[in-house]
């Protein structure tokens, strides 16, 4: 019998009959590939890797939410990746249910975005409320940059102490940047690099890949799961960095009466309703350009200029209005793109496109 392939980008099985299914390679390619012993990549991998080009994923919901089932019924330590830049946006659905009484170890990624001056004491601290308040009790919480290899080194050896001899499933929804870590582990553990796929597009890792740790256990890593409320999901390729930072953010303070707004480019609005003057900090990644008017006038500001004075925008879009009481430091965020802080008594809108999430939550910072 022939042994089975699999991407080494994505894991799924290399097959060559149906070309929008995981793991298509045209079978001349593959005959090439073998016979001249090559790495072998999917064509969707291959693509992606070499011209950055957006597939969509073959896995639905249904298949994502079997696979943490079946994850529930083994006992096993599951590392729970989520994204620093955009929490509520990280979160699976029900996960506390689906993975059953195995161990969960939270793994906050992208420390490196968020300002240095914030302590990792306190981001820890604010991650665990927020994690109980949708039922999760992690074992731990670390808070990590997949981009800086202490923090991996730091992260196994974590990740050893509460495995305890099982297997490792590590899940997290797409973008958070978890096939950058389990390649990070990769090249730790083995000196190799870059074996998974990552990438700015949301929804590139397929099926399931195995990390050998010793003779009989692994690290797995899972499909990531589609937040359907993250921005990433509705943006062109070309704005996706919009919503990565690769840098530090640096928060940028605004004055502002009631009766102000501010458009960041043109995905996301904050209307200043009521209130006293106040200075409302915008997290947002450094490129993101930031318009100020007034809120009287705004809507026919945008109809006008998105997409050009507002710009990276979703022009045809319908743009939907969500208003908040806030009553003392508060974070509206809009979903992976950024937020701001609204320092106190007062009451906003927030206005994103149809689709993505927006959120009010203790301030962060
Ligand atoms: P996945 O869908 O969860 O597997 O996410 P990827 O590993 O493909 O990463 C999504 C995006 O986040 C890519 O643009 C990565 O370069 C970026 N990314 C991943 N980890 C980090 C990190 O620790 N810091 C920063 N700044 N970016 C990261």
């Amino acid at each position: 019998m022939m042994e089975e392939l699999r991407c080494i980008g994505c894991g799924a099985v290399i097959q060559t009959e149906d070309k929008d299914a995981l793991g298509y390679l045209p079978s001349g390619a593959l005959k090439k590939k073998i016979e001249n012993d090559e790495d072998l990549y999917c064509q969707r991998c291959f693509r992606l890797r070499h011209y950055n080009e957006i597939a969509p994923t073959a896995l639905t919901d249904e298949d994502f939410l079997k696979l943490l089932e079946k994850i529930g019924k083994q006992n096993a330590l599951v590392v729970n990746v989520v994204d620093i830049f955009d929490f509520n946006g990280s979160l699976i659905p029900n996960l506390h249910k689906l993975t059953g009484n195995n161990d969960l170890l939270m793994v906050a990624n992208k420390r490196d975005i968020l300002p240095k001056s914030l302590k990792v004491n306190k981001m820890t601290n604010w991650l665990k409320e927020q994690a109980a308040k949708s039922g999760l009790k992690p074992k731990e919480i670390r808070v990590v940059s997949a981009k800086n290899r202490d923090d991996v080194i730091d992260l196994m050896g974590t990740i050893e102490h509460y495995r305890k001899g099982r297997n490792v499933y590590v899940v997290g929804v797409t973008n958070v940047g978890k096939s950058t870590l389990i390649n990070a582990i990769i090249k730790q553990a083995s000196g190799s690099q870059d074996v998974i796929t990552t990438s700015r597009f949301p929804g590139t890792t397929l099926d399931m890949i195995e990390i050998p740790l010793d003779a009989k256990t692994a690290i797995i890593d899972t499909p990531g799961i589609i937040h359907r409320g993250q921005m990433a999901h509705y943006l062109a390729p070309e704005d996706l960095k919009y919503v990565s930072p690769r840098k530090e953010i640096k928060p940028k303070t605004y004055q502002l009466n009631k009766g102000q707004t501010l458009f960041f480019g043109g995905l996301a609005r904050f209307d200043f309703i009521e209130g006293e003057k106040q200075g409302f900090t915008g997290y947002f990644d450094n490129e993101i350009n930031v318009h100020r008017t007034k809120l009287e006038g705004a809507t026919e500001l945008y109809e006008k200029h998105a997409g050009e004075l507002l710009a990276p925008a979703l022009v045809g879009a319908k743009m939907v209005r969500k208003e908040f009481k806030v009553a003392e430091k508060t974070d509206i965020v809009f979903s992976g793109l950024g937020w701001v802080r609204v320092p106190e008594r007062a009451i906003v809108a927030a206005w994103v496109p149809e689709g993505v999430d927006v959120v009010k939550r203790k301030a962060l910072i």
